[in-house]
């Protein structure tokens, strides 16, 4: 018979067992059982002694540094688009998060367009005819974006237009930072339904809102950005190009080389 060597020292071994000892009398354990009893949590319940054994499948441990990313949700059904969307639309209905916004708009601007568009124009906030018929780009800043979608052979029901604000900022003025803040998770979960293969930003607002970064608008346009994994162009807002008429040229430069990349055709000579 061998010995099972001491995993410590004699001295140090017989200071434990007093010190559990003093420990169980403390407690109030006066006896010990002979012989070593297995621990009760193993062993099984009347009920389970003549239930026939579970076998517990054994769970891998998983080795965070290469566990699977988490994957991106799926996009919905095309018939659950409009119906997500709604939803979203009666939050924002509702909405009183900018208290000035609130208490001056007619009504919240949500978005129009098919919910199924390849392509989505995002504005910077609705003016006064917009907050007047509750859709965007309804005014002669609209009807130009209609020319320019038109231009590019599609219709307006073909695209979706939405706006970074979704109430009129008094006075058409710039958005303020916490107005954009404050609205940016509307504009994003629009997007993530719609789920477009290419975005057009109109404008400096809306150009550097959704691609987060501060920048020039001649720095940004004629070429292509990312937001998340969307490929984005950006573009003079029409509302610029009816102040700014010869401005027309490098949108349609700027659409050109978005319907390049999307292979639609169009009229180069234009
Ligand atoms: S602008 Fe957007 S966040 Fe602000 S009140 Fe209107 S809907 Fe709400």
């Amino acid at each position: 018979m061998t010995r099972e060597k001491p995993a410590a020292s004699g001295k140090s071994t017989r200071r434990g067992v007093v010190q559990k000892l003093e420990s169980l009398e403390r407690a109030g354990v006066t006896h010990l059982p002979k012989g070593r009893a297995p621990a009760k949590a193993a062993l099984p319940s009347e009920a389970e002694d003549s239930a026939p054994a579970k076998i517990q499948p054994e769970v891998p441990k998983q080795d965070s540094a290469h566990a699977p990313a988490k994957a991106k949700p799926a996009a919905l059904a095309p018939s659950d688009r409009l119906a997500a969307l709604q939803v979203i639309q009666r939050e924002v209905a509702a909405c009183t998060r900018c208290g000035e916004l609130a208490s001056t708009r007619t009504q919240t601007v949500f978005g129009v367009g098919n919910p199924q568009a390849r392509l989505c124009f995002v504005g910077e906030a609705p003016g006064a005819d917009e907050d007047r018929q509750g859709e965007p780009f309804v005014g002669r800043a609209g009807q130009l974006l209609t020319k320019i979608i038109e231009a590019c052979t599609l219709r307006r029901e073909d695209v979706y237009i939405l706006n970074v604000l979704k109430c009129r900022p008094p006075g058409n003025r710039t958005p303020l930072p916490p107005e954009v803040a404050n609205c940016r998770g509307y504009l994003d979960r629009q997007l993530e339904i719609i789920r477009p293969a290419y975005i057009c930003c109109l404008g400096l607002v809306a150009s550097t809102t959704l691609l987060g970064v501060e920048s020039s608008m001649a720095k940004l346009r004629g070429k292509f950005h990312e937001y998340r994994g969307i490929p984005v162009i950006c573009t003079y807002h029409p509302a610029y190009l009816l102040r700014n008429p010869p401005a027309k040229r490098e949108v349609w430069e700027d659409m050109k080389t978005l319907l390049r990349q999307m292979g639609i055709e169009f009229d180069a000579q234009k």
